[in-house]
């Protein structure tokens, strides 16, 4: 190839970031849980780590879209299927969609986006997390080698909410129910951690779910001797707020 002298460098292709999502088939996870299986053109450029999440613009009812995040569950590359769970919480915009969603319905995804993602170097892995949160902790250890250790602490409604957790991790895994309790704001998952032994090594924590939960357990880590950067914290949703995320990094 002839060199120009002063033409401008070459700058790599733009990453394609919004994807027209189409649902295929639908499937019942337990009684509040319900996944999507989409397909979409140009799906074979989607490149993103576990844990990871979509925008979805979900229908609002005055009309126009507002911003959702979910968690990317898994993805099949070559069959371009993208899977996405989804916890039917209530009657709200992306709740109702998810309820109502069948073959043929489309919605428009922006990213990927997100940093809960798994940190490479460390002797222990510390998930922790209600229902929003499941999709990311699954996949998560479904990425886990052998020889890697990791704990989990779920919190769910009820023993008909757990699902099976697929890793090659040495796993200890904790359900946490609320027996009808409300989900939100709640020591459920802090006394359980409380309660937990911080094995030797360094280890790295991922705390996802209501913000407020979120939030009082990264501070109970920090407190038992954690530093910040060994706790990935992110409120998924939080009673009153409409979409949107927080950063818990205090
Ligand atoms: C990075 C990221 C990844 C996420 N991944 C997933 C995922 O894979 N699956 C999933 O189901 N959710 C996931 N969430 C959470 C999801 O984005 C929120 O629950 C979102 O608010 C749902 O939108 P909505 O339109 O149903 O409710 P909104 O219109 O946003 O909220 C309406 C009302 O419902 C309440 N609400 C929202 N979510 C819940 C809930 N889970 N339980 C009880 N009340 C709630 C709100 O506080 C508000 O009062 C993720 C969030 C983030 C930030």
């Amino acid at each position: 190839m002839t060199a120009h002298p002063g033409a401008a460098p070459m700058s790599p292709p733009e990453a394609r970031y919004e994807w027209l999502l189409t649902v295929v088939e639908v499937f019942a996870i337990g009684p509040r849980m319900r996944r999507l299986v989409f397909t979409g053109e140009h799906l074979d450029e989607l490149d993103y780590q576990p844990g990871q999440a979509l925008v979805l613009r979900m229908p609002l009812p005055e009309g126009g879209t507002g911003r959702r995040d979910y968690t990317i569950r898994s993805f099949d590359r070559v069959r371009a299927r993208l899977v996405i769970d989804f916890v039917l919480h209530g009657s709200a915009p992306a709740a109702n969609w998810a309820r109502d969603a069948g073959p043929g319905d489309t919605v428009l995804a922006q990213g990927p986006r997100g940093r809960t993602i798994l940190a490479g170097q460390a002797d222990w892995h510390l998930f922790c997390g209600d229902e929003t949160g499941l999709p990311a902790i699954r996949h998560m250890l479904e990425t886990m080698p052998a020889g890697t250790t990791a704990f989990v602490w779920a919190e769910v409604d009820g023993p008909e909410d757990e699902v099976p957790f697929d890793s090659a991790a040495a796993l200890t895994v904790e359900w946490v129910q609320r027996n009808g309790a409300r989900p939100g704001p709640s020591r459920l998952l802090l006394d359980r951690l409380a309660g937990f032994s911080l094995p030797p090594g360094r280890g790295q924590a991922y705390l996802i779910g209501e913000t407020s939960n979120v939030r009082a357990q990264r501070h109970h880590l920090v407190a038992r001797g954690m530093e910040r950067g060994q706790i990935a914290s992110e409120g998924y949703w939080r009673p009153g707020r409409i979409g949107g995320h927080d950063h818990v990094d205090d």
